[in-house]
């Protein structure tokens, strides 16, 4: 998650939990780190390499999900692709890689299977060639992507949109242009893929109409979800040269505070429920692989720089994480993750909070995150409780007693976050 924009229609106070997909503590992810990218964005900073796909990667991350298969104990609720760009890889290599997770993961058929996508992979021609003998659409030129992720098992596509207007597309350095962006919604949605699209929001010079103009477009071309990220100038990326160049005029924070609200507006009037700092659905569209990072649940990270979390017995957490570069990777991708920390259960107890209270319509149980992490201790829930309620307007708590982001609240979640781990430096 990049950053976080601002609230827009948060759920009712003492929303309920099955409306809102609650998936408790036992649900386990699988999330696949595909580290390939054709070029560098310019503000990106994200773990990818600029080279093109590797033929080795598919198998080696078959030998890595088998080798590491104990590391989930219960089936996983969901398979998500993320990079880097999941859609540089072959058709054929997805399709397997999600077989794969059937058998050796044991993914069940209903699992909820996502993938990122670039627009200016889903129509090119070259994918839908490297589509396996036989797969529906194999060979077809057109939006046979989209049609060959469905019938290998994928349910959600979420695309690297960032907006439809060619100019914001231009400054942000993307491969695409509005057109493409436009067909490769529409080929998601025909083929029957449940369509998220990510927008970066406050760009320097945006036209005045251009948040309408992309939520109309997008919900007119049948996506049901948006990831709305506020533009980052993130450290030792090109984004920065570029502005001290004058090639770029720097982000300003009023115009983009100014744009989250009226996305914010925007995705409400329309009928979009915010339900995570940087997420916004139709209800009943939410990502569940997303919602189980927020919940605590535990997750299997496969592939170079990915990571991993267990909740352990005694309320520690277990995290891992796989080296970085790819050849790094590729040379022992069994052992992959030999980086390993264990976060005892105070820490895990505070990491939980902050990550729960991402969850807008869910919130947080701090005396049911105390209990899952084995603190007897109650003073841990009232430090954390009265850090948290020293925000003022920025956290409520509801009559059930979770506390919860309001509208403001979720627009400085980075601040709550900070208030909760400070609450474990008050107790050192
Ligand atoms: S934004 Fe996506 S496509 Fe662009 S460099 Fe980053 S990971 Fe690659």
């Amino acid at each position: 998650v990049r950053t976080e924009p601002g609230p827009s229609t948060l759920p009712d106070e003492g929303s309920d939990e099955k409306a809102m997909g609650s998936l408790g503590p036992a649900a386990a992810g699988v999330y696949v780190h595909v580290p390939f990218c054709r070029r560098r964005c310019p503000y990106c900073d994200f773990a990818f390499e600029v080279r093109p796909a590797d033929p080795r990667y598919a198998p080696a991350l078959l030998a890595e999900m088998a080798a590491r298969r104990g590391e989930l104990s219960c089936a996983p609720a969901t398979l998500s692709f993320g990079g880097g760009t999941p859609s540089a890889l072959p058709a054929a290599d997805l399709a397997a890689l999600v077989a794969g997770a059937r058998s050796i993961l044991a993914l069940p058929a209903d699992a909820e299977v996502s993938l990122e996508l670039n627009p200016e992979d889903v129509l090119a021609a070259p994918a839908a060639a490297a589509l396996a003998p036989g797969a529906p659409g194999g060979g077809v030129e057109g939006p046979a992507l989209p049609a060959a992720l469905a019938a290998a098992g994928f349910s959600r596509a979420s695309l690297g949109v960032q907006s439809f207007d060619d100019g914001v597309l231009r400054w942000l350095g993307r491969a695409h242009d509005a057109a493409g962006a436009r067909a490769s919604v529409r080929a998601c949605v025909e083929a029957g893929l449940r369509t998220a699209v990510d927008l970066i929001v406050g760009v320097p010079g945006e036209p005045a109409a251009r948040l309408a103009r992309d939520v109309d477009e997008l919900l007119a071309l049948g996506a049901t979800h948006v990831s709305a990220y506020l533009l980052t100038v993130e450290p030792e990326t090109p984004l920065v040269q570029l502005i001290a160049q004058q090639r770029r005029a720097p982000v300003d924070d009023d115009a983009q505070a100014a744009a989250y609200e009226e996305l914010q507006r925007l995705l409400a009037e329309r009928g979009l429920t915010q339900y995570e700092v940087s997420s916004y659905s139709i209800p009943g569209e939410e990502s569940r692989h997303n919602r189980i990072y927020w919940q605590g649940g535990a997750y299997l990270g496969l592939g170079p720089s990915a990571h991993s979390m267990r909740p352990l017995e005694d309320g520690s957490v277990l995290r891992r994480h796989t080296r970085a570069r790819f050849d790094a990777w590729l040379a022992d991708p069994a052992g992959a993750a030999r980086d390993e920390e264990v976060l005892p259960p105070a820490a895990a107890f505070l990491e939980a909070v902050a990550f729960g209270l991402r969850d807008l319509g869910r919130g947080v149980s701090l005396e049911e995150l105390a209990a899952r992490h084995h603190l007897g201790d109650a003073r841990s829930c009232l430090r954390v409780r009265a850090a948290l309620l020293a925000l003022g307007d920025d956290v409520l708590e509801g009559a059930d007693g979770r506390l919860r982001l309001s509208a403001r609240g979720a627009r400085f979640a980075d601040r709550a976050a900070r208030a909760v781990l400070a609450a474990d430096d008050d107790r050192r």
